[in-house]
């Protein structure tokens, strides 16, 4: 469970200090697939760099399943994002250099798995978003639609309990889009957290829930009804 209180953050560049979440609350439970929507500038990454173990905020308190998690150290964070945490970003996020297969490893690396081990999940992850046959080919060999497969393989072959994705679908035509977005409610119905950051109002309502937020503070907070 994810738990938010009285979370406020501030940047400040050249004397001058921008308040990007001013007092956000906000509890998400296991299980959940929210959508935190909101114009630029509003402090959709911020809130999610924060709940991703990926910033700090300046006060307020992060609990993850009752554990204080906002202040820890980079290491620390690195150690939380890679036993709970899988991420999705708009750019996909892989490395150029590396395959499907070995970009879906990288998460098991850093867990120290075993080759065998990792080769064979992360064949499992492949498969299931229907890329086994892409496997040995390089990032620029593939899609856009392609590329964000293998970035849901990689957050998943961990099975970590919360997926975040960031604008999953902002580089991809609609009918990959729409791949992407079914596979993120195919995994909410595997159980998995989901939190999706997007100004897309159209995507918005695949989740079960839209958080928006304004100015860096949630303006408003509903489930979506089914039609
Ligand atoms: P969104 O994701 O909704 O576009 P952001 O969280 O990126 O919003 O930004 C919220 C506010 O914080 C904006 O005013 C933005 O300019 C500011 N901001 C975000 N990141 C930084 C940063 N690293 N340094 C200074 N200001 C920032
Ligand atoms: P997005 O639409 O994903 O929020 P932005 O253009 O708002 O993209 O910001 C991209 C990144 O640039 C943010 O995550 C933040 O770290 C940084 N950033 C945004 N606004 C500022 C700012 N005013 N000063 C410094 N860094 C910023």
């Amino acid at each position: 469970m994810i738990e938010l209180n009285n979370i406020r953050k501030e940047y400040h560049t050249d004397g001058t200090g921008v308040t990007a979440l001013n007092d956000i609350n906000l509890t998400i439970n296991d299980g959940e697939f929210v959508a935190v929507i909101g114009p630029s500038g509003s402090g959709k990454s911020t809130l999610m760099n924060i709940l991703g173990c990926l910033d700090t905020p300046t006060s307020g308190h992060y609990l993850l399943d009752d554990k204080e998690v906002g202040y820890l150290s980079p290491n620390q964070q690195a150690e939380i994002r890679n036993k709970k945490l899988g991420f999705v970003f708009q750019s996909f996020n892989l490395l150029p250099r590396l395959n499907a297969l070995e970009n879906v490893e990288l998460p098991l690396i850093y867990r120290g798995m075993r080759p065998s081990e990792r080769r064979r999940l992360s064949m499992e992850a492949l498969e299931r978003v229907g890329l086994i046959d892409r496997a040995y080919h390089k990032p620029s060999q593939m899609s856009g639609g392609q590329q964000q497969r293998v970035a849901i393989a990689r957050a998943l072959v961990a099975d970590p309990n919360i997926i975040m994705a960031d604008e999953p679908t902002g580089n991809l035509d609609s009918h990959s889009g729409r791949q992407i977005m079914d596979m993120l409610t195919e995994l909410n119905g595997d159980g998995k957290t989901v939190i999706l950051v997007t100004h897309d109002m159209n995507l918005a309502h695949t989740a079960r829930r839209i958080v928006r937020i304004k100015d860096g503070v949630i303006e408003n907070d509903e489930k979506v009804v089914a039609v």
